[in-house]
């Protein structure tokens, strides 16, 4: 963390906006992104834009601009940053010395099948399968000496403990779901999971809001922060997803619900907001509600923590009909 970043995190909470430029911002991500603003934006928070380009494999020319450009459209704003992540990789690398001198990485060549057929109980987590810790050397090369492998950091104790600040108190047990979870990749960069840690704690993140699908990521992350000695992990909202009516989170299998397709049919703005803060528990009609047209900096000190739904939110066919009709207005 930069000497200024440290100063600002002392009195100052900071939060960050993290889009994964990959073309696809849909209704999901931008409820996420318009909570995370209004909670920093009413409570005095500043915000952060970080573009979390590594986190997919190939960025097409003009993604990360029209991220922001979305993002824009809708209201959003921040107060530092886009803040790349692919600029300079020297971060993650004395990262990853840290954790080697300290025996806590090793490369791993096991192939998915392997670990699959050697692990006694597999679990098929989201994006990676349970990797036991019998399957761990016993040496550890103590240096970062292969960029172009896969590491993993060895989790003796995988048991994590946190209040959430939606969702109250967690306990995961990251050695029991994912076991030595994978921290830098063969493509010779960070997983995921390493370059959150690493970018949370140089820009002096203390505020992450996001979906729930990334709840067993925290437990990884705080287990990074302590293996990194980054000190006191952010405060950690996790907000339930938007869902299609068959119960599975959005995605393209419920049509495109691209905040861009939207945009591109003429749908304005503030109608797609409107929806967005009767996601949040802002009825249409009445004192309170969003009509069928609101600007995201309206909703500043409306939407909280206590106005968003405890259950899933689901986007039915009505919700897509009704966007459309606003189109062109
Ligand atoms: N870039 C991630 C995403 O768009 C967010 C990661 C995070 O908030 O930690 O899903």
């Amino acid at each position: 963390m930069s000497l200024q970043a440290a100063k600002i995190s002392e009195k100052t909470p900071i939060t960050r906006l993290a889009p994964s430029p990959t073309g696809a911002l849909h209704l999901g991500n931008a409820r996420t992104f318009l909570i995370n603003w209004c909670l920093a934006r009413a409570a005095g928070w500043r915000v952060v834009l970080r573009i979390e380009d590594l986190d997919t494999p190939r960025v097409k020319p003009g993604v990360v601009e029209a991220t922001i450009e979305t993002l824009r459209w809708l209201g959003l704003d921040w107060d530092e940053g886009p803040h790349f992540q692919t600029t300079d990789l020297g971060p993650y690398r004395r990262a990853m010395r840290t954790l080697a001198d300290a025996g806590r990485v090793y490369p791993c060549t096991l192939s998915r099948n392997e670990i699959l057929a050697s692990a006694s109980a597999p679990n098929e987590g989201d994006h990676e399968i349970r990797y036991d810790a019998s399957l761990r050397p016993a040496d550890r090369p103590g240096r970062f000496d292969d960029p172009e492998a896969n590491w993993r950091l060895a989790v003796y104790d995988g048991r994590v403990r946190f209040e959430d600040a939606y969702r109250g108190r967690v306990e995961l047990d990251i050695a029991q779901s994912v076991g030595d979870f994978v921290v830098w990749t063969k493509r010779a960069c960070p997983s995921y999971q390493l370059a959150v840690v690493v970018d949370d704690a140089r820009q002096g993140i203390t505020e992450v809001v996001r979906g729930d699908d990334l709840l067993d990521s925290a437990g990884r992350q705080m287990l990074l922060y302590s293996a990194l000695n980054l000190g006191e992990p952010p405060r950690y909202t996790h907000l339930p997803l938007v869902r299609g009516t068959d119960g599975r989170r959005l995605a393209k299998r419920h049509g495109d619900t691209r905040i861009d397709h939207y945009r591109a049919a003429g749908v304005p703005a503030a109608r797609l907001v409107a929806l967005l803060a009767r996601w949040c528990g802002l009825e249409a009609a009445g004192a309170g509600g969003a009509g069928d047209g609101v600007r995201a900096a309206d909703l500043i000190g409306r939407i909280s923590l206590d106005t968003i739904p405890r259950a899933d939110i689901t986007f039915r066919p009505e919700d897509d009909a009704w966007l459309r009709l606003g189109a062109g207005r």
